[in-house]
């Protein structure tokens, strides 16, 4: 069975005019992006191989190392939030544009997903994020009661993911 040709990487502007990358660069990160606009970007993705493949799709119980999970915590505090899933970040990881968000929550995003969720910012997540201690650390001091029930433990893998290089979208 012959691959579709996946050899050279192809510089993102071949064939495709300055309209049709803005679109495709907008329509990232944008679900209301139109259905022939989302096609574009599925076709590229395909294209340079950075769709991943499962047989079924990865779960939140893949990524942690056992069966505990962070215990549920709010707080009105924004910057110790995880803007995905709105609670106090577990094992946060960051990006080169400063935002962090708990480990699972952006690995689960990342499948489908390379822009920073956060709404004002958007950046293309160009390579594997990285454990934030600063943060962890002010969490574990300010939340410290919850962090003492909190024993679960992640294995920080990116197995599996390829990351968009510089060119694909410009
Ligand atoms: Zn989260
Ligand atoms: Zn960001």
């Amino acid at each position: 069975m012959a691959e579709p040709s996946q050899k050279a990487p192809v510089r993102a502007s071949a064939g495709r005019s300055p309209a049709q990358c803005e679109r495709i660069r907008r329509a990232i990160g944008n679900s209301s992006a139109s259905a022939s606009t989302r096609r574009e970007i599925e076709r590229e993705r395909q294209r340079r191989g950075f769709r991943v493949v499962r047989d079924t799709p990865l779960t939140e119980a893949d990524l942690y190392l056992d069966s505990a999970r962070p215990p549920t915590l709010t707080t009105d505090r924004k910057h110790q939030t995880c803007s995905i899933c709105l609670r106090v970040k577990s094992h946060p990881v960051a990006y080169l544009c400063g935002h962090s968000h708990c480990y699972v929550c952006i690995r689960l995003r990342l499948e489908e997903n390379w822009t920073c969720p956060v709404s004002s910012c958007r950046q293309l997540i160009r390579r594997a994020p990285h454990r934030h201690h600063p943060e962890e650390e002010g969490i574990e001091l300010d939340f410290s009661d919850w962090h003492q029930h909190n024993h679960s433990r992640v294995s920080y893998d990116w197995h599996g993911l390829t990351f968009p290089s510089p060119d694909v979208y410009v």
